[in-house]
């Protein structure tokens, strides 16, 4: 399996197709795109049904190595098989098998005329953060250990994060051979629960580093360190952004894993409605229809910060500027430009790599592009749109509120602020015949504030979060100064 960047064609050899294990540890392409498999692998009828029966990890397994061909089919299994445990997804509500890894609840079932109406909830975050980041950063950890063993190298991951990612990066590289993880925060700024799962952390190879400002002036630091080659190099600095290949795959995985759940043969087809910010979870249900997964809708639910609404709206993608990017209270899917959508802008324009090189150039000039085929448009291509089963809806706080309520009265469950947008979304998409799953994207104790506000009490804590406050913490705080930054980054590797 060879990979292409998504603005190759004009490229230079340095861009020449890539194996899984040569992009595993990098961010963009040098050509600036994205990776993408040159041809997605297709999945047969008997493949599907011989998968009905298999474990989350025996299935993670089956799809991963027709990606990572160039890993040995016995490691990769090891590597599966370490990740994907009940150990480590433990915080299943009452009633949810741990073992199912991301357990697939029915909400609601109406009959109908033309069949039932059936509204499904797909756990994904019930593993150590809380969060869905978990299911692809744990394999993400296990691959870059052994990756890193097998050439004898090591890594220094340096990132900035306002919550869940920083967060998910931590546990998932905890204890590893040959990595480090410097993850800057905004001091002050994350809540009280999300500050404590990363500062409890003792970790040696773990360096948590509060900066004296905000959330940008952090990544302004991150940008600063990565455009500064020679120390890039000197110090081994990498990245675990949403970008990250095999962060995307990886999650291809539970889009199988919830059809399999949701139906009984291979003629029935599902929807999904996923909470959206970077695109990086609902690209890869993109990349499990391309596969063959017979998915029917791919429905991408976002808050008031409605980028990606707007362009399955209306063809038309621009992105907004760090001051136009409200601050909700489904934090996490605040964002101003879609990391990740370059690679279905780069299937949606048949793969012309010259086309995305000029689309998305004119998102660093002018701010964004239109494809709705209208005069004076950059393009048709929105008229394609529906034929990938794209469709979009938007949320808003009252709506989060609303549907935190009517969720708790109607099935007895807490869902945190992500997924409530997802199911407000979800709910105007719904078609008989065709169960709707939505992707539960984080736990509800992850956001307590707003469960507080909707709910007047306080959302239920998985074991072992009881007290999380109360333990002792490891963190540096820092001025935002990209010198002393660098200093500390290099005291503590030795390099
Ligand atoms: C990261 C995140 C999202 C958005 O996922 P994308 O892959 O960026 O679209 C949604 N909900 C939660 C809780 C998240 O942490």
């Amino acid at each position: 399996m060879q990979y292409v960047s998504t603005r190759a064609a004009a490229a230079p050899a340095s861009n020449a197709p890539q194996q899984f294990s040569d992009i595993l540890l990098g961010g963009l392409a040098p050509d600036g795109g994205l990776y993408l498999p040159a041809e997605y692998p297709q999945v047969t009828g008997a493949e599907l049904d011989a998968w009905r029966t298999l474990s989350y990890a025996e299935l993670a397994y089956e799809i991963l190595r027709k990606f990572a061909t160039d890993i040995p089919a016995a490691d990769l299994k090891a590597l599966t098989a370490k990740t994907y445990t009940k150990a480590v997804y433990r915080n299943a509500r009452d009633g949810e098998k741990a073992a199912d890894i991301t357990p697939l609840r029915v909400l609601e079932e109406n009959l109908g005329k033309g069949g039932a109406t059936t509204l499904l909830l797909q756990g994904l975050s019930n593993g150590p953060t809380l969060a869905f980041k978990d299911m692809a950063m744990q394999l993400l950890g296990n691959l870059f250990e052994y990756t890193l063993a097998k050439s004898k190298a090591e890594l220094n991951i340096f990132g900035a994060t306002s919550g869940d990612t920083g967060s998910a990066a931590e546990y998932a590289m905890r204890g590893k051979k040959g990595i480090r993880v410097f993850m800057l925060s905004p001091h002050k700024k994350m809540s009280a629960f999300q500050t404590a799962q990363m500062f409890s952390l003792q970790d040696k190879n773990i360096f948590n580093i509060a900066v004296e400002g905000n959330f940008d002036d952090c990544q302004d630091m991150v940008k600063a360190v990565s455009n500064d080659l020679p120390f890039k190099v000197a110090q081994k600095i990498g990245t675990v952004n949403s970008i990250n290949w095999a962060r995307v795959v990886a999650q291809v995985v539970y889009y199988f894993r919830g059809y399999l759940a949701a139906t009984t043969e291979n003629t029935q087809k599902v929807s999904f409605t996923v909470p959206s910010g970077n695109f990086g979870n609902i690209c890869a249900g993109h990349i499990a229809r391309m596969m063959g997964l017979p998915i029917d809708k791919l429905v991408a639910a976002t808050n008031e910060n409605d980028v990606l609404d707007e362009f399955f709206r209306t063809g038309v993608y621009r992105v907004r500027k760090s001051a136009e990017t409200y601050h909700t209270s489904s934090p996490s899917m605040d964002i101003s430009k879609a990391s990740n959508f370059e690679r279905f802008i780069f299937d949606l324009v048949g793969r012309d790599s010259e086309r995305v090189r000029a689309l998305f150039q004119k998102v660093e000039t002018s701010g964004g592009f239109d494809l709705s085929g209208k005069p004076g448009s950059d393009g048709d291509e929105f008229k394609l749109v529906a034929k990938y089963g794209f469709e979009s809806g938007k949320s808003t706080h009252k709506d989060r509120l609303d549907t935190i309520r009517d969720v708790a009265d109607d099935f007895g469950i807490v869902i945190d602020t992500h997924t409530a947008d997802g199911i407000k979304v979800a709910r105007e998409h719904l078609q008989p015949g065709v169960p709707m799953i939505v992707l539960e994207t984080a736990l509800a104790a992850k956001f307590n504030e707003t469960i507080l506000d909707a709910l007047g009490v306080d959302a239920e804590r998985p074991a072992g979060f009881e007290n999380i406050e109360d333990l002792p913490q490891k963190f540096v705080v820092m001025d935002a100064d990209v010198a002393k930054m660098q200093a500390y980054i290099a005291a503590n590797t030795g390099l």
